[in-house]
């Protein structure tokens, strides 16, 4: 989710009736555009590797999507993070898949909902006061509070409902980096550093020239950092420098959400989240406090970076705080 993360009421276009497009990107590998963070799947010879399954509802369509194009069994799903959009298909796919996460995804999936429900609300009250001393309506710092109130509720929903749900967490954890082989082709699911959460993968299918950034890349979209679970906007540079120097040029790039891409899209993505630090950092030693920041950085060079789940306001807020706090 978010960060989509996103409080579903705040992505209209992602929250109609389950409808995908498929699209084929090599000869094996596919992005799958549907209702939470975009599908990835790779066909081979001996088996399918998906990479996040979106919501319980329309998990069995994912499924269907894959089987329109192989009969292969699916063998492998990585969530590249515990975020509901991204791992929601969970119940669904753990009954024919191994499911694979950094080693923090479990305990984001099984334990974290508790947390959820136990500290959101008072988070909650304590917006809700902020929100009532601020008189504008279009003040960009009200605006990105009010963003964060239904993101908690999108979270607190999401951990309300994991209670009646069965988990299924992945069975498959790993710290650094796990590659798979199957059918003559290489999957390189890594971890970098915390970035949009603390638990990311990126997952890179090396003969297909095929990379999936999971959330740690949005496409025309302000990204979420969810830095209440570890995320970090240094993190998501420190990412992308990683992919950057490792993937070919002509490489393709599945974003977490919004449409591929290619390597100079990633970089233009890379370059925004690093402005963003910059002018951030300058307000604070200007000592500037956070809702001014937040009133005052436009980053209007990007003009094709729009916000959805997230405004720009809530980046400007979330690296405020992390500047502030040295994390
Ligand atoms: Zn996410």
């Amino acid at each position: 989710m978010a960060h989509s993360g996103a409080p579903p009421a705040a992505q209209p276009e992602e929250a109609q009736t389950p409808k995908f497009k498929l699209e084929k990107l090599t000869d094996r590998a596919y992005c799958l555009y549907g209702q939470g963070g975009n599908v990835g799947f790779l066909v081979t010879d001996t088996g399918v590797v998906v990479v996040d399954d979106e919501f319980e509802e329309v998990a069995q369509g994912i499924v269907d999507q894959i089987r329109s194009v192989t009969d292969r069994p699916i063998r492998y799903l990585v969530n590249t993070h515990y975020h509901g959009d991204h791992t929601g298909g969970n119940p669904v796919f753990v009954k024919f898949a191994e499911f694979i996460a950094h080693e923090t995804v479990r305990p984001r999936l099984l334990d974290y909902p508790e947390t959820i429900r136990r500290s959101f609300p008072d988070r909650r009250k304590q917006i809700e006061a902020e929100i009532a001393g601020l008189k504008d309506p279009a003040d960009p710092y009200r605006l990105a509070l009010e963003n964060d109130l239904g993101l908690l509720d999108f979270f607190l929903k999401t951990a309300e409902a994991f209670k009646v749900k069965p988990a299924a967490p992945p069975g498959l954890t790993y710290e650094g980096q796990v590659r798979l082989w199957l059918g003559g082709e290489e999957v390189d699911v890594f971890h970098v550093a915390p970035g949009h959460t603390d638990g990311d993968s990126i997952v890179y299918f090396p003969k297909e020239k095929v990379v999936h950034m999971g959330d740690l890349f949005v496409n025309g979209r302000y990204p979420f950092i969810d830095d209440l679970a570890g995320g970090s906007a240094r993190g998501f540079v420190t990412n992308i420098d990683r992919v950057l120097s490792m993937v070919p040029s002509d490489t393709k790039v599945i974003p977490g959400h919004g449409s591929t891409a290619d390597v100079a899209a990633l970089r233009h993505f890379r370059a925004f989240m690093s402005d963003l630090i910059d002018q951030v950092r300058k307000a604070t030693q200007s000592g500037m406090s956070k809702p001014d920041a937040v009133r005052f950085i436009k980053m209007d060079q990007y003009p094709e970076i729009k916000p959805l789940s997230r405004t720009l306001g809530n980046d400007v807020a979330t690296v405020y705080d992390e500047i502030k706090t040295g994390r």
